[in-house]
């Protein structure tokens, strides 16, 4: 993801984060993982933050006070990504 895809803190300084959690059977895959700081790995799920994978690529919907319209957003800023290539 290139970095924290909440708060841009660089990828050597992030964690791996389950999109669908592990233990309701989210598979550890690439697929499957986004990069959060420390800070958003431990409060991802009470801060307001929602991420959601389509198709490989993690898309993130910001807190209503951070964006009221509610949209989701492409979050990955990897160089390598070029977005939904798969069927
Ligand atoms: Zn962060």
């Amino acid at each position: 993801d290139g970095s924290c895809i909440c708060c841009n803190i660089p990828a050597g300084w992030t964690e791996i984060h389950h999109v669908l959690d592990w233990a309701k059977n989210g598979l550890t895959h690439t697929d499957n993982g986004v990069s959060l700081c420390w800070f958003h790995h431990r409060t991802i799920e009470t801060s307001g933050w929602d991420i959601r994978m389509i198709r490989g690529v993690p898309h993130l919907k910001a807190p209503p006070w951070i964006d009221p319209t509610g949209t989701w957003r492409p979050a990955s800023k990897a160089r390598t990504d070029k977005g939904p290539t798969r069927p």
